[in-house]
Order: structure tokens, then sequence, then C-alpha cells
């Protein structure tokens, strides 16, 4: 089990075009995007850090192994207690560190299907979320009032948003790839149409001046989030063309036109190539 997990999470190194597998060194990246909030790059999902009087509170913490580098760069930022940390969905590369983050002090945030996943795969009591909710809740800290919304079936069942309304920075958790093709985890609960509304929701909540933390890829803005929605709405909408022209699974997944847009701006060089996007969006609106 441990190896299959290995070789899995090298996989999906490889196709992130992370070096971990060959040389072992994963360094975390700080970038401060506001007053007192910045995002922290390793390996796994974006980090984000809210520091201040009231201590930190923290989206996010990619793998277990990779804690002590973690803790090293807030501890960069802040030498004040942790507080909280939110976890924007289950998935092992944004809640692999939730054990170790408990002992630091934290208490762990989600919303109620985060749990029950993390339930399911056996995750220790210490890993576990002490804090759900089902729709949304607020975190007051460090001078601002920090909205999280819980956005239904979208990249899985238990997605958060979160969005600070003083710092002016949205966490998108993985209902965002920045330029690339999302992972849709059908297998749990995710779908193509939870998906846009997810990111209709988001785009609802910034400006122009809004700093966005997305799960994957370098810090976004507006505009390129909001062409992230039309690939994914044109994406839809040809592979609804061709189901309702009677097309199977296979002929969807064979049919480059359908992509070939977005695959010209390599948006299938990530974690997702174009065929697999092809087959989700069909397998999604098939369901
Ligand atoms: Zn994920």
């Amino acid at each position: 089990m441990k190896y299959l997990q290995l070789v899995l999470i090298c996989l999906f190194l490889f196709a992130t075009e992370n070096t971990y597998c060959q040389n072992n060194e994963v360094n975390i990246e700080t970038t401060k995007l506001s007053n007192n909030v910045y995002m922290l790059v390793g390996q796994g999902g974006n980090i984000g850090v809210s520091a201040g009087d009231d201590g930190v509170f923290i989206i996010d913490d990619q793998f277990a192994r990779l804690t002590p580098k973690i803790i090293e760069a807030i501890k960069a930022i802040s030498d004040k207690p942790f507080q909280f940390l939110v976890n924007t969905h289950y998935h092992g590369d944004h809640t692999g560190g939730n054990e170790n983050m408990t002992k630091q002090g934290v208490k762990i945030i989600a919303h109620e299907n985060v749990r029950k996943r993390l339930i399911d795969g056996e995750s220790s009591k210490e890993a576990l979320p002490i804090i759900t909710f089902n729709d949304r809740v607020n975190v007051h800290m460090n001078g601002e009032d920090v909205k999280v919304y819980h956005v239904e079936h979208a990249h899985t069942d238990g997605d958060a948003l979160l969005y600070f309304t003083k710092s002016n920075v949205l966490h998108t958790g993985d209902t965002y790839f920045k330029s690339r093709y999302p992972f849709i985890d059908l297998k749990s609960g995710g779908s193509i149409d939870g998906y846009i509304n997810a990111v209709k929701k988001g785009l609802s909540l910034v400006n122009d001046n809004t700093k966005i933390i997305p799960g994957h890829g370098a810090v976004s803005n507006k505009a390129e989030y909001a062409s992230f929605l039309v690939m994914l709405e044109n994406l839809k909408a040809n592979v609804q063309a061709e189901i309702d022209k009677g097309k199977t699974e296979d002929e969807v997944a064979a049919n480059g036109a359908i992509t070939k847009q977005y695959d010209d701006l390599d948006y299938g060089s990530g974690f997702i190539n174009s065929e697999r996007i092809r087959r989700t969006i069909y397998q999604s609106l098939k369901h």
C-alpha cells in the first residue's frame, strides 16, 4: 500500500513537473499577498496563511513529510500561536499534514464531507476536522472576516472557497487549477456543473484587485479566473454537442478537436491531459 501511494504520488508529481522523486528536495516558497495573508508553495495544494495579532490561520497543509518545512516557513512569517486550519477538501495533498498540525495546536475546520471522507480513509483522530460546517462559516481573525463558502459537487463533495474580505484574497482550493485542465473527482462527488458553479461563485466574490490562490499553480487574478470559466463552459458545450450526436465516451476521448483551442494553450500539460478532461466531462454529463 505504501509503495503504491509513493508510485501514485510520483506519477502525480511527474505530471506537475515537480522534481521531488528525483532529488527529494522540496522548498517552501512564501509570497506575501497582503498585509497579513501569504501563499506558500511547496508540493501539493497551495497553502494560505493569515498571520497577525490573533495568531496564525492556515488553509491546507500538503503532505505530512513536508510539515517541518511548512512550520519553518510559517514561523519565519510569525511567532504567534497556530490557531485554526481549514481544509479546502479531503485530498491527501491538502490534508496530509493534518495530524502534525493538530500537534502544533491548530483546530481543524472543514466541510462535513471532508471529515466523513477522512474517517472513511481511516485517518487518525488527530487528523480530523473537529469543527465542521455544511454551508458556510466565518472566521474572524487578524482584523478581518474570512468567509468560508461550501460549493456543491464541484472538485469533490466537500469543497470550500475562502475569501479574506479586507485583504481581498480568495483561496479557491482545487476548484481552480490555473491555466490547466482541472481534476474533477467524480468518484468523490465532483461534477462538471458543480465545478462551473464553484468558479461562478468565486468570481462573484472577487474584483480586479483580488489576489487569487488557486489550488494548484501560481497566484492568479480575476481576468485569468474568468478565462478559466470560459474554458470550462466551452468544453462542456463541445462535449454536450457530441453527446447530442450520439457519440460514445471513446469517440469523445479520441476527438481532439473538442479541446484543441485549449490544448494549444498548454491546458493539458498538467495533472489532467486533454483526453482525460474529455472523458471526465463526458462521464459527468452522462451521469
Ligand atoms: Zn484535490
